[in-house]
């Protein structure tokens, strides 16, 4: 299998400034990639910039709650680099945790207008280009596995059915664009240690490492940033060329097993 490079390919990684979208920055660049990091943590997605070469990475404020500041960064970055190949629509937030008895609408906006709404405005305006200039296009976006199954003891309303919701936002768009041989795609993340896990579950880095560990299928790796950012090259690169619509799952079979049955065992020994 040839390596997969996106060499020239100009992108947008939203939420870019840290986490598993700067793990991608640093990956899509390293590809070859011209990257704009579309972020609203300015010194941290500078930092990010500087640290891999703004020959290749810029930064722009931009948050995508407000369609404006989306359709301007799309149009910054075909002006800066020429086009517009790849759109990983990312960022998130992971709102308060409650029962819907007490929910908190205003949070559950907030949530929705960054993780649904902003991945509706990050295509729209990301195909309208590609369209136009005629590119054959490859849009993704980070869903989670919460969004195929909701975690029993993680109250994240909000976010669980913003995170379902791109699913469908993926297949819907994905009809409206194969005309045009553009390919929308969703990577499904398993917990990975970012300020987001670690704010959502109130814990440190290496807590939620530890926990994430304890709690997984696959055992003997650690899932990092990285692993993500790898799904994404490989959604973005021409070696995905025929995959559209596509939920990929990086959660090392956590969805495909069920782990009541073990949880039964293993309380009836206790
Ligand atoms: P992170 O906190 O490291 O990164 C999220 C980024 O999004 C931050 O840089 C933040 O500034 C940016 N952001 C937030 N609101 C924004 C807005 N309005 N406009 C522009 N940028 C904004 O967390 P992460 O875990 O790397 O999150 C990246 C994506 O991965 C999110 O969509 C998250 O829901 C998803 N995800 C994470 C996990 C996990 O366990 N960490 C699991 C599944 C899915």
């Amino acid at each position: 299998m040839s390596e997969q490079r996106l060499d020239g390919k100009v992108s947008i990684v939203t939420g870019g400034a840290s986490g598993i979208g700067a793990a991608t920055v640093r990956l899509f660049a390293e590809k070859g990639a011209y990257v704009v990091i579309a972020d609203i943590q300015d010194e941290l997605g500078k930092e990010v910039a500087t640290s891999i070469g703004t020959d290749k990475v810029t930064y722009r404020h931009c948050d995508v709650r407000d369609e404006k500041q989306v359709e301007e960064t799309v149009a910054f970055t075909v002006d800066k680099y020429g086009g517009l190949d790849i759109m990983f629509s990312n960022a998130g937030v992971g709102g308060s945790q409650s029962s819907v008895l007490d929910l908190d609408l205003k949070d559950f906006d907030n949530t929705m207008a960054v993780n649904l709404r902003g991945y509706a405005v990050c295509i729209k305006h990301a195909a309208r280009v590609m369209v136009a200039r005629k590119t054959r296009g490859s849009i993704i976006c980070t869903a989670s596995t919460v969004g195929s199954e909701s975690v029993s003891g993680f109250d994240g309303k909000g976010y669980v059915s913003s995170k379902s919701a791109i699913l469908g936002l993926v297949r819907t768009t994905c009809g409206d664009l194969g005309e045009y041989g553009i390919r929308v795609n969703s990577i499904s993340p398993y917990l990975v240690a970012t300020p987001l896990a670690s704010k959502v579950l109130n814990l440190d880095a290496t807590k939620v490492e530890e926990l994430g560990v304890a709690a997984a299928n696959l055992k003997g790796i650690v899932l990092k940033p990285i692993h993500i950012a790898q799904a994404a090259l490989f959604l973005a690169s021409d070696q995905s060329a025929y995959v559209s619509g596509h939920d990929l799952v990086v959660d090392g079979g956590f969805l495909a097993v069920n782990q009541t049955f073990k949880f039964i065992q293993q309380s009836s020994k206790a």
